[in-house]
């Protein structure tokens, strides 16, 4: 699938879904707007401080200064018929350009899209599915629960900061769901991992879908193809930020790691 052109988009709505989720409704020229692609990233695109106007992909030839704040967000849901995009971010304690953007986002605010990409859903033909990770892996968690054929089994270990920011999720019956509180992500993330291995491991070959914080990502990464020899194309593990660095500096490390 070719990647649909950039565009600008506006604020419809700006709904608290939980303390510490917003969902950011957005509306715009639609009618090109891939369907199905739930779950796909897409990079945000905010003005800087002093930027009157948000300048869109190719961005080679700009200079940096000028070019827009650029973060990674997950398509939750695309209403072809309202025209209406969802995007739910999460509020973290250091906020960021990005997170302090959706705090206070009003109807009629722009922002540029590139993107989507493609979907990042589990292989629906596992015997089993695991997936795990933290409120920033909610919204791509969210559109593949909800695609779950309905005798599915297996796993969800979901990080949250608060008790109130658990989500009701259509989990088939078969999914056993913990919510584990950490108020902290920011200072720790091991608990996530701890968590997926205390697991009793379910005969047949499951998918596995983890994202969330790097180091976690990362160690859950080694355990599922080191001690349980889940086959790659059947394991999705994505970090999407890391403790004590920004989306630009963390882009930079996984490119550097991945040479
Ligand atoms: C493929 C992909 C999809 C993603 N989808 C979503 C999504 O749908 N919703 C969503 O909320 N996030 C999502 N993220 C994560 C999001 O891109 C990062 O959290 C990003 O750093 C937020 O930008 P910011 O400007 O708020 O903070 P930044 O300026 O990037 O970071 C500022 C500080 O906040 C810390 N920080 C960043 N994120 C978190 C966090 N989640 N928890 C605790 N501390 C944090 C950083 O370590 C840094 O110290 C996704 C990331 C990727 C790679």
């Amino acid at each position: 699938m070719s990647r649909p052109s950039p565009r600008m988009l506006t604020v419809l709505r700006n709904e608290v879904l939980t303390p510490h989720m917003r969902r950011l409704v957005l509306g715009g020229e639609l009618s090109d707007f891939p369907p199905g692609c739930e779950s796909a990233n897409f990079k945000l695109l905010l003005p800087r401080p002093g930027q009157s106007s948000i300048a869109l992909p190719p961005f080679a030839e700009m200079p940096e200064a000028e070019r827009p704040i650029v973060r990674t967000y997950t398509l939750r849901h695309f209403d072809a018929e309202r025209g209406e995009i969802y995007v739910d971010f999460m509020m973290h304690a250091d906020h960021g350009p990005a997170s302090a953007w959706a705090a206070s986002a009003a109807p009629g605010d722009r922002v540029g899209f590139a993107g989507p990409g493609a979907p990042k859903f589990v292989d629906w033909q596992a015997d089993w599915f695991f997936f795990a990770g933290d409120m920033s892996a909610l919204p791509a968690i969210a559109a593949n629960i909800e695609r779950l054929p309905c005798e599915a089994k297996g796993y969800a270990v979901l990080d949250i900061l608060d008790p109130a920011d658990r989500q009701a999720l259509p989990f088939p019956e078969g999914i056993a769901v913990q919510w584990r509180v950490n108020p902290h992500p920011e200072l720790d993330s091991n608990g996530l991992v701890d968590a997926v291995k205390a697991k009793t491991w379910l005969p047949g070959s499951p998918a596995v879908w983890v994202a969330g914080e790097s180091g976690a990502v990362r160690a859950i990464r080694r355990y599922m193809v080191g001690d349980r020899v889940v086959p790659r194309d059947r394991l999705y593990a994505s970090g999407y930020w890391q403790i004590g660095m920004t989306e630009d500096r963390h882009q930079i490390e996984k490119r550097k790691n991945s040479q």
